[in-house]
């Protein structure tokens, strides 16, 4: 059927993504009036229509082309109020885990030249290292780059349709995509994919909009961002912080309530506490109340203390807001195609990624209560268009979920924190085992091993099933991944202790584990091969 696509007044279709507050919403709100398809344009249907091309919405829309749905993409980033923007793939590849851990990398290794000495490389012990920011950020960008084309050969190769267009609904199976020209295009879609992901929020206090950057300017910034106040000690902030402070500029991280909220808490002092040896400053119990542009073009960031109101201030050249981010439907209308989905975060509510409105689906980091993660969209992504185009059954499980935070020391965990077993199953039926370890390549420079550290939560009780495990040390990524999926085939303690471990490696450390929090012995590191 040849369906008509009429013009349509589009009041928030270029709005800046700059969250909910009223502050920012006065800065750029003006109705922009799209021109639609011509009359007689036909609207091209197909099987699938994937609202969003990042991590999620490309795994969900070529995993269906490859199934035989004929599927359409539609993405398009709005620039940030800085004007940044990028091309196809989401915030993974281009302003989020790629060029978060190349960045990372690049701190690691301005420890490792100091460690090569010890080992014998002769470094110019007089000489600086300096680093250079514009060589580091061209070249992240150029890798960012290499995956925009080959996104859109592999969505060619697999014949899936790309539009880079901003999509909204028109009607329950009509999404109209507006593009650059200004044109509107009409898609009609047997089923729909929301996978708009989302943006980062700016709090609602003078200045933030005007003046400050998030992560998604932070890592194509043209010049250093030098002496940088960090807002938020979320994931996103700590990784900033602590990689920027290892490229030698200084840092500070303001903390509203605890770090890494909802993790482990020892973990995460500690993580803090190492980031403070290391040079980051830590503002606790802080807000920011505005930011102010000095006439030299540095920026004076005036805080407050929550809990005794005192206040101050300091000079920075970059303040950076990482405090959370919101999902981007507000242009979506979903309120029209009767989508339920929470106003103040933006999240949509589903169930096994159906949201309240038939064939209307939602994956990753825009749907409620769910990680936030690249693996999540995608394998939500895989398995639900397996769901809809070759019969499958199986549902995302959310549970489990590993993840690492990137600080320079990094925190790899799966499963519980040993609060969330205390608080689940009561003190007394949960076991915590945990241990200070050396790792092996931290002896020849001395390094200081003192917050390398494995927790391991689980029952009390025979044969004590694993509930949580944690790791704070070197490639925390690498060693927690393996026992992520020893956790998902019921690791109990006793295959863990039962475990053979590799040598010299720090994941061994996991097998080696024996002192419990309640016998109150000492935790320390074991010697080498005990
Ligand atoms: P996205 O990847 O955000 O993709 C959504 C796409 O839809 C975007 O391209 C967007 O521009 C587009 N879009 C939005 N609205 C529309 C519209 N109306 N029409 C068309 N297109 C639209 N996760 C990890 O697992 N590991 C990490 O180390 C990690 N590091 C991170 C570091 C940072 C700094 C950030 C910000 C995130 C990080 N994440 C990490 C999280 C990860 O990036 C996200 O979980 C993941 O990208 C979510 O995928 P998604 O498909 O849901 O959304
Ligand atoms: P988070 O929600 O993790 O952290 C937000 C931080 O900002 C919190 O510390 C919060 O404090 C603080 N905050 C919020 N509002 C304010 C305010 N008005 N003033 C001061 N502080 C404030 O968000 P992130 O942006 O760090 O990360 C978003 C998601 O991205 C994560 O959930 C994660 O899933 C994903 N991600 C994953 C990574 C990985 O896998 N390594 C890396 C980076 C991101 P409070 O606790 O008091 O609310």
């Amino acid at each position: 059927m040849a369906l008509r696509c009429g013009g349509s007044w589009l009041l928030s279709g270029f709005r800046r993504v700059v969250g909910t507050s009223l502050y920012a919403q006065r800065l750029n709100f003006i109705p922009v009036r799209m021109s639609s398809s011509g009359p007689g344009d036909e609207v091209e249907e197909f099987d699938l229509i994937v609202i969003g091309g990042g991590s999620g919405g490309l795994a969900c829309a070529k995993e269906a082309a490859q199934l035989g749905a004929k599927v359409v993409v539609l993405d398009y980033v709005k620039p940030t109020p800085l004007g940044t923007k990028w091309g196809i793939g989401g915030t993974c590849v281009n302003v989020g885990c790629i060029p978060k851990k190349l960045m990372h990398q690049a701190a690691l290794l301005g420890e490792a030249i100091d460690d090569a000495r010890h080992f014998g490389w002769n470094v110019p012990e007089k000489q600086v290292i300096t680093h250079d920011w514009a060589k580091l950020v061209g070249a992240v960008q150029d890798h960012i780059k290499s995956v925009n084309w080959v996104t859109r050969v592999e969505l060619r190769d697999k014949k899936v349709k790309y539009v880079n267009g901003s999509g909204f609904f028109q009607d329950k199976n009509i999404v109209a995509a507006c593009l650059n020209s200004g044109q509107v295009k009409c898609f009609k879609g047997n089923k729909i994919v929301i996978a708009v992901g989302g943006r980062p929020r700016y709090p609602d206090i003078p200045g933030a909009v005007e003046y400050g950057i998030t992560s998604d300017d932070l890592f194509s910034l043209s010049s250093p961002p030098c002496k940088t106040m960090v807002v938020g000690a979320g994931y996103i902030g700590l990784e900033c912080a602590g990689f920027l402070n290892g490229l030698g500029y200084e840092a500070t991280v303001m903390i509203r309530s605890v770090p890494l909220r909802g993790f482990d808490q020892e973990m995460a002092r500690m993580v803090c506490e190492e980031m403070q040896e290391r040079g980051v400053k830590f503002l606790h119990t802080t807000v920011p109340e505005k930011v102010v542009k000095n006439e030299d073009g540095r920026l004076t960031v005036h805080w407050r203390n929550v809990k005794d109101s005192t206040t101050g201030c300091d000079v920075y050249d970059t303040v950076l807001f990482a405090t959370g981010r919101r999902a981007t439907t507000q242009d979506l209308n979903l309120d029209k195609v009767g989508v339920k989905y929470d106003k103040e975060s933006g999240k949509i509510y589903t169930e096994n990624e159906e949201t309240t409105a038939s064939d209307i689906f939602a994956i990753g980091d825009v749907i409620q209560d769910k990680p936030e993660l690249t693996p999540v969209a995608i394998h939500a992504g895989r398995l639900l268009a397996h769901r809809l185009y070759s019969g499958g059954s199986e549902c995302m499980d959310y549970t489990n979920v590993a993840t690492t935070v990137f600080t320079p020391l990094e925190y790899g965990t799966v499963g519980m924190s040993e609060e969330t077993a205390m608080q689940k199953c009561g003190e007394d039926n949960v076991e915590v085992y945990h241990a200070y370890y050396k790792p092996t390549e931290f002896f020849v420079p001395q390094r200081d091993p003192s917050r390398c550290f494995v927790k391991v939560v689980c029952e009390r009780c025979e044969p004590q099933k694993i509930l949580g495990m944690h790791f704070l040390g070197p490639n925390a990524g690498e060693v927690i991944q393996g026992f992520a999926a020893a956790m998902k085939c019921g690791l109990t303690y006793k295959a863990l202790k039962n475990t053979v471990g590799i040598h010299p490696t720090v994941a061994e450390e996991f097998t080696r584990i024996r002192v419990t929090k309640r016998s109150g012995l000492d935790p320390k590191p074991q010697s080498c091969c005990s």
